[in-house]
């Protein structure tokens, strides 16, 4: 039997910590923060056994990816999700009803109460949790608050009977009626993980067995335990020739954000137990520990507690900081520097990492890295691989990048810096390995806009903003969602934290988020399960801004705008476009996804830049009727009748831009430009693409 663990990603400002428990009949996922999914996927991790979903923590960070993989697993027929994490999952889950309903997946649910408990068993794993404690919260007050989540059980329960096949798997204790209910809103727990592999059964020794006469078709009885007679008529018993069987291999996750749930961990009964277990030590643990922790004089003299055998993951922000998680991706944004450095700027610098303290640095612990594999089972052994170059990338680009320099000289190079669009997901439905999920950041002089944003968002931005993030999130002041698909709004939350971080000494700023009436909602319902930080978030629903904006004084006081209005649009239930101006006239109009729209058309009247979705190749125009997407067609047509001057397509084809035919651009009407991750285009350089997507096209087409 193998059994191992891949990490799937460290904490960075990229990445959340994520990893797999795997076996060779079923893995176990631990943690889903947004990105994810984008990772496995890149990083060809298989998921085709998964057989459960662990969460340490009921925190954006660790779960934020949860709502996509579920609609990716129930898509992909995986057939059945099993969850297990803190109190409040059903709370999450059931406040997702809007955009992640699957009726024929089957998710069971195990949510942890107060104590110690067996939360997960077959016959790899045999999992026990165990709740840790923020020190500045009792017991008394923990199991209020459980008390509080336990009366909205039945309700959710029956919410998600809605939206699944849902199965119970966990008992909501009855808690005392003398617990007083307070409206104390208390530190958010964590959950510590003992994971235990089956026991290992014993070794045969052929020679001793053939000696002893016993017979080949008995061999298997014996290593199971049972006595057989042998061919010279005498009694074998197991212990007669095959070793003692060995217990099974430990894994312990551990989970502690900072200093004050660390007492908490070390003296928990759990793990003071395997501490002192001296006969069958864990072999691995994984630690997901803030720096300060990792650091602390009490974590570091616990660590060296542990046997000299077990070998320590180390997951851990700060450590991992100059990782390139997304390594395909930046080996295409490299490449495609070379031809157009101003464009294609690639990733930012990245800060350099923290030391570990100096009794760790040694192999007993290793920093996880997204190619970090732990090997537990048969042997201890720990892999790092390097990631693979991608073949699909033409790796000869002389040829095009001497063409496009021809070019660059005869364009302008003073283009103003402002307005600029960086598209930061131009993929439809589904990341991909060289694309996200849907977002689009347009910085004008006097502030910036987030085009919706999808899961992983914030570390698109990161990617391209690195070291100048928080200069860039100061900036930002209007968040506008179009409709509540997954793929479109799952990231706001990560921006809300960082926004609210970066923007920490200045109370006064407000970032303004422009939504369906059903997204605001769902942000409510989840701000009940983890503070993320509403209090200078000012809301606006959509419906509110389609014939005036009188509701948004403020909003265009804050971002210059002279109006700004919604459309609503046809693609799903509350969908909407956006049109803006700013005081300096440069006008905006922004699609989502959509079927061509005539309302839109007049709305954005002589648009500056039109960004609208081009999901369908024009051949499949009845594919886009169907699914109320538009074709690449439908779009340039949109933009040339509402005498816009430049437009961004985007969801343009999944094989941009690598050997996809691009669009003609007509002689007269707008410049048009195909949108691709982390490609910034200032509004005087559309007219580049005139030049540039021929000269594309013929090297994508026939890479040299
Ligand atoms: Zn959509």
């Amino acid at each position: 039997m193998k059994a191992g663990i891949q990490i799937i990603s460290p904490p960075t400002k990229k990445s959340h910590s994520s990893f797999l428990i795997s076996f060779d009949s079923g893995s176990y996922l631990f943690n889903v923060g947004e990105g994810t999914q984008r990772i496995i996927q890149q990083n060809k991790v298989k998921l085709g056994k998964l057989r459960s979903i662990f969460l340490n923590r009921m925190e954006w960070d660790y779960l934020g990816g949860l709502p996509g993989m579920i609609l990716t697993i129930s898509d992909a027929s995986l057939g059945k999700v099993n969850l297990v994490g803190p109190s409040k999952i059903l709370d999450f889950l059931s406040a997702n009803r809007q955009f992640v309903a699957r009726p024929n997946l089957s998710i069971s649910v195990r949510q942890i109460w107060d104590k110690q408990q067996v939360c997960y068993e077959d016959e790899n794993l045999k999992v026990t949790c165990s709740p840790i404690l923020h020190k500045d919260v009792s017991m008394q007050d923990y199991i209020v608050s459980l008390k509080s989540d336990s009366m909205s059980v039945p309700k959710k329960r029956r919410l998600l009977s809605t939206m699944f096949n849902y199965q119970d798997n966990d008992q909501v204790p009855s808690f005392s009626n003398a617990l007083s209910m307070r409206e104390q809103k208390i530190q958010p727990n964590c959950l510590v993980y003992l994971c235990e592999g089956p026991e290992i059964p014993g070794k045969m020794d052929g020679k001793k067995a053939a000696e002893l006469g016993v017979l080949p078709k008995d061999r298997g009885k014996l290593i199971k335990g049972d006595s057989v007679m042998s061919k010279f008529g005498t009694l074998v018993h197991p212990s007669d020739c095959v070793s003692p069987a060995r217990l099974g291999s430990k894994v312990i996750v551990f989970d502690c954000p900072d200093v004050n749930y660390l007492d908490a961990m070390i003296t928990n009964s759990l793990v003071a137990q395997q501490l002192n277990d001296k006969t069958n030590p864990p072999k691995v643990l994984i630690h997901q520990v803030g720096l300060e922790v990792l650091r602390h004089p009490k974590f570091v003299t616990w660590v060296q507690q542990w046997s000299e055998s077990t070998q320590h993951v180390l997951l851990c922000a700060g450590l991992h900081s100059h990782e390139k998680i997304y390594t395909s991706s930046n080996q295409l944004l490299e490449l495609l520097s070379q031809i157009d450095p101003e464009l294609f700027s690639g990733e930012a610098m990245e800060p350099a990492p923290e030391s570990v303290p100096p009794t760790m640095d040694s192999n007993r612990f290793q920093i996880g890295t997204p190619y970090t594999m732990v090997e537990f089972e048969p042997n201890l052994k720990v892999e790092v691989t390097k990631p693979p170059v991608s073949s699909s990338i033409p790796m000869d680009i002389d040829s095009i990048a001497s063409a496009v320099a021809q070019y660059q000289s005869e364009f302008d190079t003073k283009v103003p810096d402002y307005p600029y669009v960086l598209p930061l997901g131009t993929a439809s439905c589904l990341p991909s390995k060289h694309r996200n999920v849907s977002s689009n950041y347009v910085r004008m002089e006097s502030g910036s806009i987030l085009l919706d944003v999808g899961e992983g968002t914030l570390g698109q931005l990161n990617r391209y903003f690195g070291l100048r993030i928080n200069e860039e999130l100061n900036q930002l002041q209007l968040i506008f969602i179009s409709h509540l698909h997954a793929d479109h709004h799952l990231g706001a939350f990560g921006i809300f934290k960082a926004w609210n971080e970066a923007t920490r000494g200045l109370p006064d700023k407000k970032l303004y988020v422009v939504a369906p009436h059903i997204y605001i909602q769902w942000m409510s319902e989840y701000a009940e399960i983890e503070n993320i930080g509403l209090d200078r978030i000012v809301l606006l629903e959509c419906s509110g801004l389609i014939t005036h904006d009188l509701d948004a004084v403020a909003l265009k006081k804050s971002l210059g705008l002279r109006s700004i209005r919604t459309v609503p649009v046809l693609h799903c239930y509350q969908s909407y476009a956006l049109v803006l101006q700013h005081q300096s006239s440069f006008k905006l109009s922004y699609s989502g996804d959509c079927r061509p729209s005539e309302e839109l058309i007049i709305a954005g009247s002589g648009s500056d830049l039109l960004i609208h979705e081009a999901t369908f190749e024009d051949e499949l125009h009845h594919e886009a009727m169907e699914k109320n997407h538009s074709t690449i067609g439908e779009a340039i047509a949109v933009g040339t009748k509402m005498g816009a001057k430049n437009v961004l397509l985007t969801h343009f084809s999944q094989r941009y831009p690598i050997n996809v035919p691009l669009p003609q651009i007509p002689a007269e009407g707008p410049n048009i430009a195909c949108a691709f991750d982390l490609m910034k285009i200032r509004l005087g350089e559309f007219s580049k693409f005139r030049r540039l997507s021929p000269i594309l096209q013929n090297f994508l087409i026939n890479p040299s």
